[in-house]
């Protein structure tokens, strides 16, 4: 971090901010010009709060020269992380399909689109039994037996699960969950990101829909900061003043992260759009992107889906994208998990 000091700065100010510097472990670089003098931050300055930096009154600007995220930087960690979720590695060069309805909403439901997810070539079951609607008057899922269920289609197919979070009072539900899902709407609930740091579980972390690359990294920070490494990172699209789709697809977070992060990249097609025609479309130009897998919503009968029917894609339609992707798979070198 570079502080450049305004002209003349007062002494005893300037004492104090050197001094305070210090006694964050931090050494100083100093270069005195005629008119400014440069502070060069030297040592791990993830510590210090920029903004309060910037707001004393002889200092004229600050410039962060190191990235605030330190578990999740590719610079401390050069190698792809591959995170095990019941046996499906994810990243590291392996391309994986999560798929599955928004809701479990029924056995009959939950086990038919699993089986049928399966065969078509997902590795991982999704299924929401916690769900964040925007009304407190919409489904809001099955909750504990929405898990339940969930388990009972893992057990009858052999698929890993896939499920979101929405209160840290419910963590000891989710044992025999594969991948805990942090969604968009929780994507900064600090509280609940510090306690799955605990965990050794792998956790699915969506970007929330205002989040900054940035911000979303300082996120996984939370988790992996805990002690808990096995993070994937998944793109569900932002919110933008485009109203046709339900968010703006943010591809280029997909080579934007590569560089920053060791971290899985995973997109969300589905959530990204809300319009099941535009989940082909989107889950290829993610593949030639460079995504490490994609979550697609899956449905057996989507005109009657109690949440997000009108992203979701038929088994059939769900088969088809898992041949076209494969096609552009090997274009790009490479080979979905099976
Ligand atoms: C979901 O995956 O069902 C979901 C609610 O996603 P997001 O948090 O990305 O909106
Ligand atoms: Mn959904």
């Amino acid at each position: 971090m570079i502080i450049v000091v305004k002209n003349n700065p007062d002494k005893k100010q300037m004492d104090n901010l050197v001094k305070w510097i210090k006694g964050l472990g931090l050494d100083i670089h100093m270069s005195k010009g005629d008119n400014t003098t440069v502070m060069g931050l030297i040592g791990d300055t993830s510590v210090v709060d920029e903004d309060l930096i910037r707001s004393l009154d002889i200092v004229e600007s600050v410039k962060r020269i190191q990235e605030p995220f330190k578990n999740a930087n590719r610079k401390f960690h050069p190698d792809d992380t591959v995170v095990n979720v019941g046996g499906h590695l994810f990243g590291g060069g392996h391309f994986q399909l999560i798929a599955g309805p928004c809701s479990v909403e029924s056995e009959d439901q939950i086990v038919t689109v699993a089986k049928a997810v399966k065969a078509a070539g997902a590795t991982v079951l999704r299924g929401g039994a916690y769900k964040p609607r925007t009304s407190p008057y919409a489904f809001q899922g099955l909750r504990e037996e929405g898990l339940k269920l969930l388990s009972l289609a893992k057990r009858e197919t052999g698929m890993p699960v896939c499920t979101e979070i929405v209160d840290v009072r419910t963590l000891p539900l989710f044992e025999d969950v594969d991948l805990i899902q942090v969604g968009a709407r929780n994507m900064q609930n600090f509280e609940l990101l510090k306690e799955l740091g605990r965990t050794d579980k792998p956790i699915l972390l969506k970007r929330g829909m205002a989040a900054t690359i940035e911000e979303w990294l300082m996120s996984a920070e939370y988790i992996m900061s805990e002690g808990n490494a096995n993070v994937i990172l998944c793109e569900r699209g932002i919110r933008t003043f485009e109203p046709y789709t339900r968010n703006t697809l943010d591809l280029s977070a997909i080579p934007v992260l590569r560089d920053l992060t060791h971290l899985p990249i995973l997109v969300d097609p589905s959530h990204a759009s809300g319009k099941a025609k535009l989940v082909l479309p989107l889950s290829l130009a993610a593949v030639g992107a460079g995504a490490d897998g994609l979550e697609i919503e899956v449905h057996n009968d989507p005109v009657h889906a109690l949440s997000d029917g009108a992203q979701s894609l038929r088994p059939e339609q769900f088969a088809d994208l898992v041949q076209r992707t494969d096609v552009l798979l090997t274009v790009c070198g490479k080979e979905r998990d099976k």
